[in-house]
């Protein structure tokens, strides 16, 4: 059977553009269709500055609204990343296998650690090794695939590139998966400024939907995003960045294609006002299981106990042929 693995960062609270771009497809398609494995992964979350309190609250919330949105942990493992001690593990063996160089082109660490430089921030010296770490997340489980938007391909990339070199210089250990980036809406982009992704820690709210905002906030913040110059709904992410986004949006919602939806509307406010209660559509059952599951936070704890010891027992004997073949002598 193949086997998934894929997660989300306790590093604000979740968006439209997670949901579209990665959680859908695991509720939807990969719990059913493979041995799938999903984690808040908050190690990552430290990358960052970061409010330890904030962290642990974002992370039971996080792992509330995975569940709220359908994953089954009948059928798949959902767990915290930091209860799986193999991930750090194996994040060194990575970062004695990756270079300096390669980290460095990432484009998530040039953008976030300009956005920490102006924000007066210093860079912490984890987020340029983070990739090491999320190919640690994936190779740790032998996974075959990582579904993910589109910003994460070029970190499964590098978790291909190394997998290879590993397996090449000392001997066969990793599977070599690949992403899976969804068919529409791989890149929610944020309603204020459309041709920047929806990222659940930036700082404009305006732009970004929640999960769990309120429906009048919804509505608001879809009725108000930028727009481009014209009045034609037409399909064109290149020159028309706003308005194909709504469109990517309703499309993923309703299951039209973007270019025929586009045909069906003569203004931007009724193209908006549909995307508006479609989207509302979407997020009004896992509202409401997040609010019964949110009141009963001993079933988490207890779904993220098993979930760790499942992936615990997956992860060890993979982290330790790892540690044998690269030359670390057993313990005794
Ligand atoms: P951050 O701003 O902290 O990086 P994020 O919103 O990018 O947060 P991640 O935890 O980095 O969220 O990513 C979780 C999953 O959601 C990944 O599979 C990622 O590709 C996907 N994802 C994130 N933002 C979008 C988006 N705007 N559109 C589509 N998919 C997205
Ligand atoms: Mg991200």
């Amino acid at each position: 059977m193949k086997r998934i693995f894929s997660g989300i960062k306790p590093t604000g609270h979740l968006t439209l553009g997670n949901y579209l771009g990665a959680l859908r497809r695991w509720v939807e398609v990969d719990q059913h269709q493979a041995d799938a494995l999903f984690s808040v992964v908050d190690l990552h979350a430290l990358t960052v500055e970061h409010d330890p309190a904030r962290v642990r609250r974002l992370s039971r919330q996080a792992a509330t609204l995975m569940l709220a949105a359908g994953l089954d942990p009948d059928l798949c493992t959902v767990f915290v990343q930091s209860h799986v001690d193999e991930h750090a593990r194996l994040s060194y063996i990575l970062e004695c296998t990756a270079t300096d160089g390669e980290l460095r082109r990432m484009i998530q660490y040039k953008e976030k650690s300009v956005r920490a430089r102006a924000a007066g921030q210093s860079v912490r010296l984890s987020l340029l090794t983070y990739p090491a770490l999320m190919a640690a997340d994936i190779l740790a489980y032998q996974a075959d695939e990582v579904p993910v938007g589109e910003d994460q391909t070029q970190h499964v990339e590098l978790t291909r590139d190394l997998a290879v070199r590993f397996n090449q210089r000392y001997g066969h250990t990793f599977n070599v998966p690949r992403a899976t980036p969804p068919p529409v809406a791989a890149r929610v982009m944020d309603l204020q400024d459309p041709t920047s992704k929806m990222g659940k820690s930036h700082e404009s709210g305006a732009g970004i939907v929640y999960l769990l905002d309120e429906a009048d906030v919804v509505r608001k913040k879809i009725m108000r995003a930028v727009t481009d110059s014209g009045h034609d709904v037409e399909y064109d992410p290149e020159s028309r960045p706003g308005v194909a986004n709504l469109l990517e949006i309703l499309s993923a919602c309703s299951g039209r294609n973007p270019k025929e939806l586009a045909g069906a509307y003569e203004s931007y406010g009724a193209l908006k006002k549909d995307t508006a209660e479609a989207v509302l559509e979407v997020l009004r059952p896992i509202r409401e299981r997040h609010a019964e599951l949110a009141a009963d936070p001993g079933h988490v704890d207890a779904v993220l106990r098993k979930g760790a010891e499942r992936a615990r027992g997956m992860a060890r004997p993979t982290v330790d042929a790892a540690y044998r073949a690269i030359g670390l002598l057993p313990a005794a």
